[in-house]
């Protein structure tokens, strides 16, 4: 059976590398990938290194995320970095709203919201993460929480603009912990997710990719791709390993 929608991997290297380890790992990670044709792969590096991992990669298949943005283009905002900067510095996507920003950091759905709709401003692809945590879920509470986070992030935004996002369900309960959601527990999520979304308009819907992330490695993703809804995923402790993220992208997109 085709799948609706081209599967993405975007892996999610966090705090981790420094410029000459961001490089070593993308080259590895472009070779490995380079004679796969239907899968778009990413890699979102620190900001320190994406500069450096955007000329390596320039020539493709492999595109380059950052990891946040702030929702102002410029000004007096210390220590932050814009969408048009992140542009200028060879990205394609950026992840916003991820759990650990949320959790740590205090981001909240409505900068999300401003941060969305900054990169669609500067022509960047948001990948937008939504979820729940352990008590949430326990509490019957998980589609409430990520209705809560999808409304909120996606205020005000047109179609041509929902038309250019990417939704990534990372339930909190299984990031970084080995503990995954099951394929029908992903697949009950994402398909929430696209009938919230085809609320908004249909089109879009149809078409929008939704990313799982949680746990994800390279001999659980097959079982997540074969679900309706699951368009590829979101990696964090996986893609550190160019072995291992490669593995994972040739085995979910060949599902
Ligand atoms: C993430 O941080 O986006 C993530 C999914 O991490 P991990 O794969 O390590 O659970």
């Amino acid at each position: 059976m085709a799948r609706a929608r081209r599967p993405f991997f975007c892996g999610n290297w966090k705090l981790n590398g420094s410029i000459a380890e961001s490089l070593a790992l993308a080259t590895e990670v472009r070779n490995g990938v380079a004679s796969l044709r239907d899968v778009d792969v990413a890699v979102a590096p620190s900001f320190t290194a994406l500069h450096a991992v955007a000329k390596r990669l320039e020539d493709g298949p492999v595109t380059v995320a950052a990891q946040d943005c702030f929702w102002e283009d410029k000004g007096a905002f210390t220590g932050e970095v814009s969408a048009p900067q992140l542009l200028d510095a060879g990205c394609k996507q950026v992840i916003l709203g991820h759990s650990e920003r949320r959790q740590l950091l205090g981001e909240l759905d409505a900068a999300v919201n401003l941060k969305a709709r900054a990169a669609l401003r500067a022509g960047l692809a948001p990948i937008i993460c939504v979820g729940e945590t352990l008590a949430e879920r326990d509490a019957g509470e998980t589609l409430g929480r990520i209705q809560a986070q999808l409304d909120g992030a996606l205020a005000d935004m047109t179609d041509a603009e929902l038309a250019r996002i990417v939704i990534a369900y990372e339930p909190v309960w299984a990031i970084g912990t080995g503990r995954n959601a099951t394929p029908a527990q992903a697949e009950e999520v994402h398909r929430f997710i696209r009938t919230r979304v085809a609320a908004r308009s249909a089109a879009q819907a149809g078409q929008l990719r939704i990313l799982y992330g949680g746990s994800v490695k390279p001999d659980n993703i097959r079982a997540l791709m074969a679900e309706e809804n699951v368009d590829g995923g979101l990696v964090g402790g996986a893609s550190l390993s160019a072995d291992s993220f490669v593995r994972l992208v040739k085995e979910g997109s060949s599902v």
